[in-house]
Protein backbone atom coordinates (compact mmCIF):
# COMPACT_ATOMS: atom_id res chain seq x y z
CA UNK A 1 0.00 0.00 0.00
CA UNK A 2 1.39 3.39 -0.82
CA UNK A 3 2.46 4.72 2.90
CA UNK A 4 1.73 8.52 3.07
CA UNK A 5 3.84 8.28 6.45
CA UNK A 6 6.24 11.28 6.19
CA UNK A 7 3.40 13.64 4.47
CA UNK A 8 0.83 12.79 7.56
CA UNK A 9 3.53 12.52 10.20
CA UNK A 10 5.12 16.17 9.18
CA UNK A 11 1.75 17.77 10.28
CA UNK A 12 1.62 15.89 13.58
CA UNK A 13 2.55 18.42 16.63
CA UNK A 14 6.38 16.82 17.26
CA UNK A 15 4.94 16.31 20.73
CA UNK A 16 2.55 13.98 19.51
CA UNK A 17 4.40 12.19 17.49
CA UNK A 18 6.94 11.51 19.70
CA UNK A 19 4.42 10.31 22.39
CA UNK A 20 3.12 8.28 19.87
CA UNK A 21 6.26 6.50 18.61
CA UNK A 22 6.95 5.72 22.31
CA UNK A 23 3.78 3.27 22.70
CA UNK A 24 4.16 1.63 19.36
CA UNK A 25 5.95 -1.38 18.26
CA UNK A 26 6.53 -1.72 14.52
CA UNK A 27 5.65 -5.15 12.61
CA UNK A 28 6.98 -6.20 9.57
CA UNK A 29 5.04 -5.03 7.24
CA UNK A 30 5.26 -1.27 8.52
CA UNK A 31 2.54 -1.03 10.95
CA UNK A 32 2.59 0.82 14.51
CA UNK A 33 0.63 -1.89 16.99
CA UNK A 34 -0.63 0.39 19.87
CA UNK A 35 0.85 -1.51 23.07
CA UNK A 36 -1.23 0.08 24.99
CA UNK A 37 -5.08 -0.60 26.06
CA UNK A 38 -7.86 -0.26 23.28
CA UNK A 39 -11.93 0.52 23.33
CA UNK A 40 -13.81 -1.95 22.34
CA UNK A 41 -10.57 -3.83 21.73
CA UNK A 42 -9.80 -2.15 18.05
CA UNK A 43 -9.73 1.89 19.36
CA UNK A 44 -6.45 2.65 20.94
CA UNK A 45 -6.47 4.70 23.63
CA UNK A 46 -4.06 6.73 25.92
CA UNK A 47 -3.38 9.32 28.09
CA UNK A 48 -2.17 12.74 26.43
CA UNK A 49 -1.20 15.87 28.20
CA UNK A 50 -3.70 14.51 30.81
CA UNK A 51 -7.06 13.69 28.39
CA UNK A 52 -7.61 10.23 27.60
CA UNK A 53 -8.17 10.51 23.89
CA UNK A 54 -8.94 8.01 20.68
CA UNK A 55 -5.28 7.73 19.43
CA UNK A 56 -6.63 7.65 15.62
CA UNK A 57 -8.82 10.22 15.39
CA UNK A 58 -6.28 12.70 17.41
CA UNK A 59 -3.92 11.48 14.68
CA UNK A 60 -6.77 12.30 11.85
CA UNK A 61 -7.75 15.64 13.11
CA UNK A 62 -4.47 16.85 13.68
CA UNK A 63 -3.57 16.07 9.98
CA UNK A 64 -6.63 17.61 8.39
CA UNK A 65 -6.06 20.54 11.00
CA UNK A 66 -10.05 20.24 12.03
CA UNK A 67 -12.35 18.30 14.12
CA UNK A 68 -13.73 15.53 12.32
CA UNK A 69 -17.90 16.21 10.99
CA UNK A 70 -20.00 14.86 13.20
CA UNK A 71 -20.82 11.10 12.76
CA UNK A 72 -17.30 10.35 11.06
CA UNK A 73 -14.75 8.27 13.25
CA UNK A 74 -11.51 7.61 12.11
CA UNK A 75 -10.15 3.84 11.47
CA UNK A 76 -6.66 2.44 10.33
CA UNK A 77 -7.46 1.09 6.34
CA UNK A 78 -4.50 -1.49 6.30
CA UNK A 79 -6.71 -3.72 8.85
CA UNK A 80 -4.14 -4.25 11.28
CA UNK A 81 -6.67 -4.08 14.58
CA UNK A 82 -4.30 -1.75 16.50
CA UNK A 83 -2.26 0.15 13.79
CA UNK A 84 -1.67 3.54 14.42
CA UNK A 85 0.75 4.57 11.54
CA UNK A 86 -0.45 8.06 10.70
CA UNK A 87 -0.08 7.17 7.13
CA UNK A 88 -2.40 4.37 7.74
CA UNK A 89 -4.98 6.44 9.05
CA UNK A 90 -8.18 7.78 7.66
CA UNK A 91 -11.68 9.91 8.51
CA UNK A 92 -14.69 8.01 6.77
CA UNK A 93 -18.52 8.39 7.81
CA UNK A 94 -19.46 5.99 10.83
CA UNK A 95 -22.08 4.04 8.39
CA UNK A 96 -18.88 3.32 6.02
CA UNK A 97 -16.97 2.47 8.48
CA UNK A 98 -19.65 0.22 10.24
CA UNK A 99 -20.93 -1.26 6.53
CA UNK A 100 -16.75 -1.76 6.15
CA UNK A 101 -17.27 -4.03 9.14
CA UNK A 102 -20.70 -5.73 8.56
CA UNK A 103 -21.91 -4.46 11.54
CA UNK A 104 -25.56 -5.02 11.92
CA UNK A 105 -27.79 -2.56 13.44
CA UNK A 106 -28.15 -4.39 16.33
CA UNK A 107 -24.46 -4.64 16.97
CA UNK A 108 -24.34 -0.79 16.40
CA UNK A 109 -27.13 -0.56 19.05
CA UNK A 110 -25.33 -2.31 21.42
CA UNK A 111 -22.01 -0.16 21.30
CA UNK A 112 -24.32 2.55 21.71
CA UNK A 113 -26.02 1.13 24.72
CA UNK A 114 -22.62 -0.36 26.04
CA UNK A 115 -21.18 3.58 25.70
CA UNK A 116 -24.19 5.12 27.14
CA UNK A 117 -23.84 2.92 30.33
CA UNK A 118 -20.64 3.68 31.01
CA UNK A 119 -21.45 7.14 31.13
CA UNK A 120 -21.98 9.29 34.19
CA UNK A 121 -25.29 10.58 33.24
CA UNK A 122 -28.88 8.73 32.63
CA UNK A 123 -30.63 8.87 29.64
CA UNK A 124 -33.56 10.96 31.59
CA UNK A 125 -30.98 13.62 31.91
CA UNK A 126 -29.87 13.74 28.49
CA UNK A 127 -33.27 14.28 27.40
CA UNK A 128 -33.33 16.96 29.96
CA UNK A 129 -30.75 18.72 28.38
CA UNK A 130 -31.82 18.58 25.54
CA UNK A 131 -35.72 20.04 25.96
CA UNK A 132 -34.82 22.40 28.62
CA UNK A 133 -34.10 25.92 27.67
CA UNK A 134 -31.21 27.86 28.81
CA UNK A 135 -27.68 28.07 27.36
CA UNK A 136 -24.19 25.13 27.48
CA UNK A 137 -22.91 26.83 30.39
CA UNK A 138 -26.28 27.09 32.60
CA UNK A 139 -26.65 23.38 32.17
CA UNK A 140 -23.31 22.20 32.89
CA UNK A 141 -23.70 24.06 36.42
CA UNK A 142 -27.71 22.45 36.83
CA UNK A 143 -26.48 18.83 36.30
CA UNK A 144 -22.97 18.88 37.30
CA UNK A 145 -20.76 17.92 34.09
CA UNK A 146 -18.57 19.12 32.05
CA UNK A 147 -20.20 22.40 29.27
CA UNK A 148 -18.16 20.85 26.29
CA UNK A 149 -19.98 17.27 27.67
CA UNK A 150 -23.25 19.19 27.03
CA UNK A 151 -22.15 20.41 23.74
CA UNK A 152 -21.59 16.80 22.93
CA UNK A 153 -24.99 15.82 24.10
CA UNK A 154 -26.66 18.88 22.21
CA UNK A 155 -24.95 18.30 19.12
CA UNK A 156 -25.57 14.33 19.16
CA UNK A 157 -21.56 13.61 19.10
CA UNK A 158 -22.29 11.56 22.46
CA UNK A 159 -25.77 9.38 23.37
CA UNK A 160 -26.94 9.30 19.79
CA UNK A 161 -30.02 7.28 19.01
CA UNK A 162 -29.73 3.82 17.51
CA UNK A 163 -33.24 2.81 17.72
CA UNK A 164 -33.96 3.72 14.19
CA UNK A 165 -32.52 1.43 12.11
CA UNK A 166 -31.85 4.65 9.94
CA UNK A 167 -29.95 6.20 11.97
CA UNK A 168 -26.54 4.99 11.18
CA UNK A 169 -27.88 6.59 7.12
CA UNK A 170 -29.28 10.07 8.62
CA UNK A 171 -25.82 10.34 9.96
CA UNK A 172 -23.87 9.45 6.52
CA UNK A 173 -25.90 12.29 4.54
CA UNK A 174 -24.33 13.92 1.78
CA UNK A 175 -24.49 16.99 3.76
CA UNK A 176 -22.06 15.82 6.27
CA UNK A 177 -20.05 14.37 3.74
CA UNK A 178 -19.46 17.53 1.77
CA UNK A 179 -18.77 19.29 4.83
CA UNK A 180 -15.54 16.80 5.16
ZN1 LIG B 1 -1.05 -0.14 9.46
Amino acid sequence: MTDFFDIKAKRLDPVFLAWLQARVREDAGGCWEWRLSAKDGSQPQGKYLGNVINVRRQIVEQVTGKPLPRGWVAVERCECKLCVRPGHQIGISRSEAFKGKEFSVLHKAKLAASAQARSKISREVVERIRAEPGTAVAKAQVHGIHVKYVRDILNFKVWKDYSSPFSGLILASDKQRSAA
